[in-house]
């Protein structure tokens, strides 16, 4: 069999005429990076590796996994891709690379990659935009496991990952994801890097899991969802809306200044407001 790592990326795009049906290409948001510099600048954002294997989500033509399977070494790499169609070029990776490389097909959405070994795991992805928040959502929520994620977002998505306290992006994204994970924003991609190019700049995030119990991240979600859905209004009005309880007693206690708006609390109030109200009346 050639040995498709003599090609260039593009060339294996070619090869494999991985972008020839247009429609299934865009709906699998199937935008991919051959600058081999820059695929080596995100792979390298995954060390230090400790003990973790790696779980990269959407490999396409494999530019991203070339790298990351450099810095792996006796660390298994499992790539899901949706895509079957794939799967040639995918075989030839796996005859060629020389490493503990497993392609599973199979959506990403369906499937927790802590299921596919009992070591924690590194996430690394060039996302598929359409579904990359509500994958993001889908770890924070069972986060056990995982070591750390490096991702690439649409930039307006990163934005709201890592928004500052009482910027214009602070909303639930941010408060969930600063809650569990210590965030951080690492660097802007161009459209020009991707094959074809996408209609937004991405920005590549770093994630790294915080031990911090949340017994109840249901009602958090509920409660950041309600409180950013009216995010001009005060707090003190916002739960007023939605709960019976004595709302000056219980943001007294929480320590909320009942004139603030959601965007200038904290993840941490966040999180006591949540418990405190988790058995109040509705
Ligand atoms: N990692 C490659 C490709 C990124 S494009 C690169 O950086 O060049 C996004 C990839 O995710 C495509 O291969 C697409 O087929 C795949 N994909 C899209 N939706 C998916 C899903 N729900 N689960 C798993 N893979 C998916």
């Amino acid at each position: 069999m050639d040995n498709d790592l003599e090609l260039t990326v593009a060339q294996v795009i070619k090869k494999y005429g991985l972008l020839n049906h247009k429609k299934r290409s865009k709906s699998l948001g199937q935008h991919f990076l051959r600058d081999s510099s820059l695929l080596k600048k995100i792979a390298g954002y995954m060390l230090p590796l400790e003990d973790n294997d790696i779980v990269e989500i959407g490999p396409g033509p494999c530019g991203l996994t070339r790298e990351i399977v450099k810095i792996a070494g006796n660390n298994n790499v499992f790539c899901i891709e949706k895509d079957i169609a794939l799967k040639a070029a995918h075989d030839n990776f796996t005859a060629n690379a020389n490493c503990n490389v497993h392609f599973i097909y199979q959506d990403a959405l369906r499937l927790r990659p802590q299921e596919l070994t009992s070591k924690n795991v590194v996430i690394i992805s060039n996302l598929p935009y359409n579904v990359g928040t509500r994958l993001l959502i889908n770890w924070l929520l069972d986060l056990n496991g995982i070591s750390k994620m490096i991702l690439m977002f649409q930039k307006e998505v990163a934005d709201r990952i890592c928004a500052a306290l009482g910027s214009k992006d602070y909303g639930r994204l941010s408060v969930i994801s600063q809650l569990l994970c210590k965030t951080e924003k690492l660097f802007e991609v161009s459209k020009a890097a991707f094959y074809p190019p996408p209609k937004v700049t991405s920005t590549v995030v770093k994630l790294i899991p915080q031990n911090i119990v949340v017994n109840n991240i249901k009602n958090l979600e509920i409660l950041t969802n309600n409180c950013f859905r009216h995010r001009r209004k005060t707090i003190y009005s916002i739960l007023k809306r939605y709960y019976k309880t004595d709302m000056d007693k219980v943001l007294a206690e929480v320590g909320i200044d009942k004139c603030s708006r959601p965007e200038n609390i904290t993840p941490k109030k966040f999180l006591e407001l949540s418990e405190i109200l988790e058995h109040a009346e509705f």
